[in-house]
């Protein structure tokens, strides 16, 4: 058997890192994980049985019984329902950000995320894939960009899925849910220590894809196979 790759994608909201991970997942053949829908998955579960964001105990028992499927780049079941859609409301954004705080929520995805890597080369996106989940990943990956572009991407977005928001309105949500994300005690938004640093600011999707492929082939053992298969 081929060996599995672990290539994980951290950074703070609207780095690029969804349309990123997913299109690299493709150009290597590899599966492509969102780790954040799984918890917007398990915020909407809350909001809609109107479990308080700060019930721990509850969140934590929500997110070991939720029956969380992919079944698709970006898509995503949950209890049998795909509600690929329904996570993306602004409401479930900032929900998500608090039940991300909350450790026995933690426990429960990484250990499903973790097995998603158990058995296949996987792309994975979030914000503690290379510190917590997979810290043994051989490439690890910390995407950013200015807040004030991470609200533009955000809004255009926003506005494909029929959401009008101005950037100028995401600026503060963005950075309310940064904050939350980097204070928070439990697996906290941080650079790994041999994760590669790329600002996004100013390059293409495809630079930046581009750049990814070549940390790829420079980190992995097989890099000279992967070259040729799939990134050249
Ligand atoms: O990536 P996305 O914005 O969809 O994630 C929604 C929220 O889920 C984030 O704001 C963050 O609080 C949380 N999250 C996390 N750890 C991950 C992925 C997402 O805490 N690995």
């Amino acid at each position: 058997m081929d060996k599995i790759i672990i290539v994980a994608i951290d950074g703070p909201a609207g780095a690029g890192k969804s349309t990123i991970a997913r299109s690299v997942a493709e150009r290597l053949g590899f599966l492509y994980i969102d780790t954040g829908a799984m918890y917007r998955a398990i915020a909407l579960w809350a909001l809609r049985t109107e479990t308080a964001l700060d019930d721990m105990h509850r969140l934590e028992a929500l997110a070991i019984s939720a029956e969380l499927e992919l079944i698709g780049p970006g898509r995503i079941r949950l209890n049998g329902e795909d509600v690929s859609d329904a996570i993306r409301d602004r409401a479930v954004s900032e929900a998500a950000s608090k039940v991300a705080t909350v450790a026995g929520v933690r426990r429960a995805l990484v250990e499903k995320q973790q097995k998603f890597g158990e058995t296949t080369s996987v792309v994975m996106e979030g914000r503690d894939i290379g510190t917590v989940v997979f810290p043994e990943a051989q490439v690890k990956i910390y995407l950013d960009a200015s807040p004030r572009i991470r609200a533009d991407r955000r809004a255009v977005e926003l506005s494909s899925r029929g959401q009008v928001v101005s950037a100028d309105e995401l600026v503060g949500e963005i950075e309310d849910r940064d904050r939350r994300d980097r204070a928070r005690a439990h697996s906290p938004l941080r650079q790994a220590e041999d994760a590669v640093y790329l600002d996004t600011s100013a390059l293409s999707p495809v630079e930046v894809e581009d750049e990814i492929l070549r940390v790829v082939r420079a980190r992995t053992s097989n890099g000279k196979s992967l070259t040729r298969q799939h990134v050249e």
